[in-house]
């Protein structure tokens, strides 16, 4: 047993949180990880509208009687989102935590406040740690470079971004980016956060609604295999290393590049026609460094599990043979 301000925040056992995953984190994988001790939140913008965030919800329930949350992404989009109906639909659902990510939420503080509901904002530099404690924000989940997805503009890793966010903000904190095992979880308590992110690694589980393809690719995939693609936007994405990500940076080095360019390899509709059919090559994938460190397929029981028993042994075993010699 691990107690943590995060466990207690969170109202879980275990200090693990699968945060928001596009298309991925639906009710059958974050009910996987509510049951295994974790806390996890299922992604609203993977449902074309607010009501059937809202069937997915309910669903998740009818699986599950722990707690889990509701992921916003504010980025930008192909297809623009409701965000007040999303929002609507997690209070009316009674959602207790919602996980906001790349902008700032500051516009929807007032309505989700309102209603109660603890924001953790998932950000990747200090200044935005900050920005989102000033705006009201309960947690802070901080993203480093290694990470999946969009991992910022500035390049700062997991290592050095974990410290510098705990020494400038004083809420509960979870380190993300390059975590998928149980040294890993370790670690990010040395560092000083309450508790860890995985987002890829719960992507290789078994609940996880993936093609076995893929799954089977971030196993026999390296940790040199992820690539940079829409540096040229801004709006970096750390991902799989196949032909569409190749394709997107060739375009990119051409200049002048518009996201209308990348459409056909970057599109979300298109990575989901590729997360259910197992086309590995279809279009980019959201992958971290931490491929390098995948290898199985287990339930996510079974990884949380381990992950705890690992963390333990570190603590209990290692670590204390080493102060006490
Ligand atoms: P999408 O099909 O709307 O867009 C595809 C990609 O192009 C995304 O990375 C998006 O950020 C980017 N994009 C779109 N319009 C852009 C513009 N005008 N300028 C620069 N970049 C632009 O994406 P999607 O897969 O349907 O996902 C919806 C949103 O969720 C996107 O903002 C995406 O970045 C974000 N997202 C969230 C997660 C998560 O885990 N929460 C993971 C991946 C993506």
């Amino acid at each position: 047993m691990l107690k943590t301000r995060i466990t207690e925040f969170f109202g879980v056992e275990r200090p693990i949180v699968q945060g928001g995953l596009m298309w991925v984190a639906t009710a059958e994988l974050v009910s996987a990880v509510a049951n295994a001790g974790g806390m996890g939140f299922m992604t609203a913008l993977t449902f074309p509208d607010a009501e059937r965030l809202r069937a997915e919800i309910r669903k998740c329930r009818e699986r599950t009687d722990k707690p889990f949350g509701v992921n916003l992404t504010f980025l930008p989009t192909l297809r623009p989102p409701d965000y007040p109906a999303l929002i609507r639909v997690c209070i009316e659902e009674g959602i207790r935590f919602i996980e906001t990510a790349g902008r700032n939420p500051e516009p929807y503080m007032p309505q989700i406040k309102a209603a109660g509901i603890r924001v953790i904002h998932k950000c990747t530099s200090v200044r935005h740690a900050l920005k989102a404690e000033r705006v009201g924000c309960d947690a802070i989940s901080i993203d480093g470079f290694e990470a999946a997805g969009h991992p910022g503009e500035d390049d700062v890793t997991t290592l050095i971004l974990v410290p510098l966010v705990r020494d400038a903000v004083g809420l509960p904190l979870i380190a993300s980016g390059g975590f998928a095992d149980g040294r890993g979880l370790v670690a990010a308590l040395a560092l000083g956060a309450d508790g860890m992110n995985m987002g890829t690694r719960f992507v290789a589980t078994r609940e996880a609604p993936v093609h076995e393809n893929l799954k089977n690719e971030l196993i026999r995939r390296s940790e040199t295999e992820t690539r940079l693609i829409m540096r040229s936007l801004r709006n970096t994405e750390r991902v799989l290393h196949n032909r569409a990500a190749d394709k997107v940076l060739e375009i990119e080095s051409m200049g002048n590049t518009q996201i209308q360019d990348l459409i056909p390899y970057v599109s979300g509709l298109k990575g989901r026609e590729m997360l259910e059919g197992g086309d590995v090559e279809k279009a980019t994938m959201a992958a971290g460094q931490c491929i390098g460190l995948i290898r199985d397929i287990p339930t996510c029981r079974e990884l949380l599990d381990r992950i705890m028993a690992e963390a333990e042994e570190i603590l209990k075993s290692r670590l204390a043979r080493m102060l006490s010699k």
